[in-house]
């Protein structure tokens, strides 16, 4: 019995007494493998190394929140403004989401740098589109600035070769959304521009052509409309 009162700690080595190891009932001498100085320190530093992998996932936990709840205040808060002027305000966190994700996690479709702005190709102040997919990308804050109400096919005419072949992508992609080839995007966009609609116009319309016509459809009309009028049928 006397040889049992004593025991060697398998982390420090030592022997000690049984009443310096605490007790573990599912060991074969009813207590713990290291004495309870390697075992308070052994759990000291298990606490402290897992505390910190606690709080790095609750801090990566939190971003994700945070990016998250950007993203969706974002994409609320241009809804907004497109269902204050009339216009379609669709726009969904994950269409939006989608978008980013098309062009590489957010990165400006120009610049190729991360961390673009949203922003509507056909200018809400148009009274055009929306806040819509096929209408909504990343822009890089500069760029976004030095775009402002400007139709982005004029803007781009000025614009670097390096842009240019980058703003064709950009186009290509929206005029897909909107089932036209470039050509006939870059009209529909001409058309917006020389069109413009203040709120109360856009009121008049979604009476008469229903709240979900889009600028498409009432572009689509228009040209209809003078096609008729050139072939004299009207
Ligand atoms: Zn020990």
């Amino acid at each position: 019995m006397i040889m049992t009162q004593v025991k060697q700690c398998r982390k420090c080595g030592e022997t000690k007494a049984l009443t310096d190891f605490y007790k573990q009932s599912t060991s074969k001498d009813g207590v713990h493998s290291y004495c309870k100085t390697c075992n308070n320190a052994h759990a000291k530093r298990w606490h402290k190394e897992n505390r910190e992998k606690y709080l790095e996932n609750q801090r990566r936990y939190d971003a994700e929140i945070r990016e998250r709840d950007h993203i969706a205040d974002t994409v609320n808060c241009h809804n907004r403004r497109a269902k204050k002027l009339g216009l379609p305000a669709t726009l969904t966190v994950e269409q939006w989401q989608n978008t980013l994700y098309f062009f590489e996690d957010g990165a400006c479709p120009l610049t190729e740098e991360a961390g673009g702005h949203f922003e509507h190709f056909i200018p809400l102040s148009w009274g055009h589109s929306g806040t819509v997919k096929g209408n909504v990308y990343p822009l890089q804050g500069y760029l976004n600035i030095s775009m402002g109400k400007t139709n982005p096919f004029k803007w781009v005419k000025q614009r670097s070769e390096d842009e240019k072949d980058s703003f064709n992508v950009l186009a290509q992609y929206l005029a897909w959304y909107s089932n036209m080839s470039l050509t006939e995007f870059e009209r529909y966009v001409n058309w917006c521009e020389q069109n413009p609609r203040t709120a109360e116009q856009i009121a008049q319309d979604n009476v008469k052509y229903g709240e979900d016509c889009s600028s498409v459809e009432l572009y689509w009309i228009s040209a209809m409309v003078s096609a008729i009028k050139e072939a004299g049928g009207l």
